[in-house]
């Protein structure tokens, strides 16, 4: 084996996938096996694997300049085009970008800008961010102790005390509902318990919260109808700033052009990656209002410079990836065609799932959902150790279509926003193969 330390994997694992090349929708293994990418990569790949005009993209960037930093009087044509592109699609006012590589990395730097602006406004006090449970928002310091899945906070001594963060109940109704309560009264307590928590430890000394509007990672979570209403005037009545992360969201996942839009959030900061460039580069971006900017303007004077960058912030080439995207996007009207393909997907896997005996939940929105695996259907009880969700990601793959069990027991979809009805009906096919074939397995070993 190659000494090559795999990320989020497990290192005693042997069995691996090796991937050779994409078609559309489609990847193959070293082996020519032909698979369905359900899960879009790592839910990035909108545009799929064979886009010859964003690869023109890049490589002509190449050609031309394939490299200039944009550190202090520093500055190329690519950056400010596509900077001129997203600010004009973002719901955020006379919005600014700042530009990274990673969405990890993009939370890390919306971390430092707000205490950054606090500071420059004389509030150094408002400092606490508030995250939720079973949030996540990616790996590097700030962004992974922010996260709140237990495989990434444990053995790191993560989160960070330093970092002050609060965290908040998961907004998942389904499992974390508390006896026979509905929806409604599900919603009403959790933004209860926040508002309690908010007073306990001072709005004052609260700068902003992350939210995920669906979330993707921890287990495509749809919060119940009217928990972002309340929550937004829970956060502008104490004066906390409402930071959404759409680095799975964004650009037309969620059946509108973002995940904001969908769930009715009027974010003040938005966090972006995956989709930008349809994963074909390597950028992100952390965006925040003019008024946020504007006050942070003169203290970098005081040191010279506003201390924040990377080598790669604004590579022209990921620039390059990410305004083709973009103008793809809007040329194809992709995200008019994900959000008429996902409400065909959303149909047919409630119709396809709901009576499955090993089927607890389906929910989504557009082209992202998950099924979660039970192994009561009445309790909703779940399996140890992520045991079914393991078992269909294996025979989904048996089947020819890639997903990921996330959550433990959740299996999510997520594929490319160019799949066709058809190409959903037959991973669908795939898909229901698999979950029968995993209901037998477990109840083949007792797990039933
Ligand atoms: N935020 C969210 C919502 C994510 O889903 C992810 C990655 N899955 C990240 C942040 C981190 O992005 P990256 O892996 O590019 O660092």
């Amino acid at each position: 084996m190659a000494p090559v330390i795999y990320p989020t994997t497990n290192f005693t694992a042997t069995e691996q996938l090796c991937l050779e090349r994409g078609e559309g929708i489609y990847v193959f293994d070293s082996d020519g096996r032909k698979y369905i990418e359900g899960l879009a990569g790592l839910w990035c790949t909108s545009l799929g694997y064979s886009n010859t005009e964003v690869m023109d993209a890049i490589t002509e960037q190449l050609h031309k300049l394939p490299f200039s930093h944009t550190f202090g009087g520093k500055t190329h044509q690519p950056i400010q085009d596509l900077a001129d592109k997203l600010a004009a699609m973002v719901p955020v006012e006379d919005a600014y970008i700042f530009f990274g590589n990673s969405g990890s990395d993009a939370n890390d730097t919306h971390y430092k800008m707000l205490r950054y602006y606090f500071n420059a406004i004389g509030k150094p006090e408002k400092r606490k961010i508030i995250t939720r449970e079973r949030g996540y928002h990616g790996v590097t310091v700030a962004a992974g102790s922010l996260t709140s899945l237990p495989a990434n906070l444990a053995h790191f001594d993560a989160p960070l005390e330093a970092l002050s963060i609060l965290r908040a109940d998961s907004p998942h109704y389904y499992t974390a509902r508390q006896g026979n309560e509905t929806e409604a009264q599900f919603v009403e307590r959790i933004l209860q318990n926040l508002e309690d928590q908010i007073l306990a430890e001072d709005p004052d000394t609260i700068a902003a919260m992350i939210v995920e509007p669906i979330t993707g990672a921890s287990g495509v979570i749809v919060p119940p109808d009217g928990y972002y209403e309340g929550l937004q005037a829970l956060l502008r009545k104490y004066g906390i700033l409402i930071w959404a992360d759409e680095v799975i969201c964004g650009f037309g996942r969620t059946g509108a052009d973002f995940g904001c839009t969908t769930m009715g959030i009027t974010p003040d900061l938005m966090t972006f990656a995956k989709q930008l460039s349809s994963a074909y580069f390597p950028i992100s971006a952390s965006v925040i209002p003019g008024w946020m900017y504007e006050a942070m303007v003169d203290q970098t004077n005081e040191v010279g410079v506003f201390g924040h960058g990377y080598t790669y912030s604004g590579h022209p080439a990921a620039c390059a990836a990410a305004l083709k995207t973009l103008e793809i996007y809007e040329r194809d009207n992709l995200f008019e065609h994900a959000a008429e393909v996902g409400s065909y997907l959303q149909t047919q896997l409630r119709e396809i799932f709901t009576d499955h005996p090993l089927v607890g939940e389906v929910r989504g929105k557009g082209l992202i959902a998950a099924l979660e695996l039970v192994s009561n259907k009445t309790t909703g009880a779940s399996f140890d150790k992520g045991r079914a969700g393991a078992t269909a990601q294996r025979l989904c793959q048996d089947n020819g279509l890639i997903l990921r069990a996330v959550a433990g027991n959740a299996v999510a979809l997520c594929p490319p926003l160019i799949i066709t009805r058809e190409e959903v009906d037959d991973m669908l096919t795939r898909l229901k193969t698999a979950i029968d074939a995993s209901y037998e397995e477990l109840k083949a070993g007792g797990h039933l």
